[in-house]
């Protein structure tokens, strides 16, 4: 197998994993089609662009999972984080950077290092050699049609239409009750698959009035291309009819309410198990693009929501991703081909900073195998661990929809008190356990034993 290793893609994935890898003594060649062939939302031919907001959120290490995902990619010597702290921004507890000279910087660090080539080209095939795609939501066309021949139409997402997730410890279950439609399934476990919020006639009408009142996002120019009418956003169906969601995603069919069981709901808001760990659930067929303050405040009327935590908000945008829990391995390898990664948002994480930690990850993994080596699997309990092997096995693969890394994905600390009350402790708890642990397996990782399989 050849040595060298070949990422597709310089933005925020693909410029960690040439960096990573390099860094680790493999010679990389990175292919980035910017400036020659442009995207939408891009708008320089640097590296590392950020295409809208010029923050990587929180950097609060302590209480907040993405301020984690900085502390943990700090600690792995990341070119991402490290050039953001050296523009950053004054913006509170937020790491904000000056966006050109930040992507300038990361830029001439990799142009600079002995081990990168950089090819300005559009890769339009799927390579032999050792490759890690990292091409993001905006994918060029004829790559993403390669890699849909190779996976299947159906594995390839253009679009991603994410209903709100919700902390299922937030949910107010003295109103809220579980059961699946007509009791379907054949375990108990089935049959209560469902977390069901009832509505009365009148919630539902106050509903559909702020529903309708909410601000909306709009859509990016040149962004709806290829957008389809399957995933319509809720308040476009009650746009419709004020009738329509009533028949569709709230029809309060098949269900009785153990808390009130003579009275029928008007409509009924069911709400799906998101991860194997049941700490998070999303809320069924409640795609949206209303602004995320209008979403808080609008699903919180949603009775058991009153106090919801939200892990995500809802979104819809032109969005590039495969089927990961269903296409990798736990080496973030296309099972069908190995010798292909795949990295940053087109594995189904979302943002900056899980892009850019997914990049570092496979950046190691494939500079490892490269040299005879094996890392141990990243542990869950780490914000770089949850979040991989969420994308790799444990997400639902029917409903799988981009995640940023939030504390829902990590296992639970026992003996904590859940709900709000008990959360600074939690988190605390989260923290410290991913550090311990994160430092644990990077100085294992340096460790790493000769595998028998690798080339
Ligand atoms: C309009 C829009 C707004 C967004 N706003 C935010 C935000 O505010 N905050 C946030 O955290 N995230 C935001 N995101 C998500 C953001 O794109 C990702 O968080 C992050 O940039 C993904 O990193 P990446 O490395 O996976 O992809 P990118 O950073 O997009 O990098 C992929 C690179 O691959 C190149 N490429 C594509 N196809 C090919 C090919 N065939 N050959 C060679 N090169 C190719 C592209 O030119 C690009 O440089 C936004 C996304 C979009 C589309």
């Amino acid at each position: 197998m050849s040595k060298t290793l070949h990422i597709i893609g310089g933005g925020m994935a693909g410029s960690e994993a040439a960096w990573q890898a390099a860094n680790a003594g493999i010679p990389v060649v990175l292919h980035e089609m910017r400036p020659t062939v442009g995207t939408f939302a891009h708008r320089t031919g640097s590296l590392a662009e950020m295409v809208c907001s010029n923050s990587f959120r929180s950097d609060d290490h302590e209480q907040n999972a993405v301020g984690l995902l900085h502390w943990e990619m700090r600690n792995a010597g990341s070119i991402i984080m490290d050039t953001a702290y050296a523009h950053r921004l004054p913006a509170g507890g937020a790491l904000a950077v000056d966006r050109d000279p930040f992507a300038e910087a990361v830029t001439a660090k990799l142009r600079a290092h002995p081990n990168i080539t950089i090819v300005g080209e559009e890769i339009t095939a799927l390579p032999d050699g050792p490759t890690i795609i990292a091409t993001g939501p905006l994918t060029s066309g004829a790559l993403a049609n390669a890699i849909a021949a190779e996976t299947g139409q159906d594995a390839l997402a253009f679009f991603d239409a994410i209903a709100p997730i919700v902390y299922a410890d937030t949910i107010d279950m003295s109103i809220a009750w579980e059961q699946s439609r007509y009791d379907k399934g054949e375990t108990l476990e089935e049959q209560r698959a469902y977390i069901n919020c009832p509505m009365t006639r009148d919630d539902y009408e106050a509903f559909i009035d702020a529903l309708l009142a909410a601000d909306k996002t709009e859509f990016h120019e040149g962004e709806t291309a290829g957008y389809f009418d399957g995933c319509l956003p809720i308040e476009v169906m009650a746009e419709r009819g004020r009738e329509t969601l009533r028949h569709g995603p709230m029809k309060p069919v098949g269900l009785t309410n153990p808390h009130n069981p003579t009275v029928k709901p008007w409509a009924v808001v069911q709400l799906r198990r998101d991860n194997a760990l049941g700490t998070l659930y999303n809320i069924v067929g409640f795609q949206t693009k209303m602004k995320y303050g209008a979403q808080t405040s609008v699903f919180k009327m949603i009775p058991g929501l009153q106090d919801a935590s939200f892990a995500r908000l809802g979104g819809i945008h032109r969005n590039t991703f495969i089927n990961s829990p269903t296409l990798l391995d736990d080496q973030m390898r296309l099972r069908s081909r190995p010798n292909i990664r795949f990295a940053g948002q087109i594995t189904g994480v979302e943002g900056y900073v899980e892009s850019a930690a997914m990049g570092l990850l496979a950046g190691r993994l494939a500079a490892a195998e490269l040299k005879g080596e094996t890392l141990p699997p990243v542990p869950q309990e780490t914000a770089m661990g949850a979040l991989v092997h969420h994308i790799t096995g444990g997400a639902e693969a029917k409903t799988f929809q981009p995640m940023n890394v939030n504390f829902g994905l990590f296992p639970p600390v026992e003996g904590l008190k859940a709900g709000r009350r008990g959360r600074k402790d939690r988190y605390k708890a989260y923290t410290d356990r991913a550090k311990a642990a994160w430092t644990a397996w990077l100085g294992r990782e340096a460790e790493a034993k000769p595998s028998s399989s690798a080339a």
